[in-house]
């Protein structure tokens, strides 16, 4: 589902996370997700950290975590 419509699904995360995408899975998870074409569109791959962000087609959605929602923000230093 977040593949055939990752930015209606997901929701732009804010500060720190800016760039990456939240998506809820089952009641308390979360799915972390890059869409590339949003990263170049804002400009946020510098930000971000999606390291080869220009050698990606703008379709490339880089899943980065999933887990319960506490946990996958966390997480967040190991993603890059
Ligand atoms: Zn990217």
């Amino acid at each position: 589902m977040i593949i055939e419509n990752p930015i209606v699904l997901g929701e732009p995360l804010k500060g720190n996370f800016r760039g990456y995408y939240s998506s809820p899975a089952k009641k308390n998870f979360l799915i972390i997700y890059l869409y590339c074409k949003a990263c170049r569109a804002r400009g946020d791959d510098k930000m971000v950290l999606c390291k080869d962000c220009r050698t990606c087609r703008d379709e490339t959605i880089k899943f980065v975590d999933i887990g319960p929602h506490d946990e996958a923000y966390k997480k967040k230093s190991y993603w890059s």
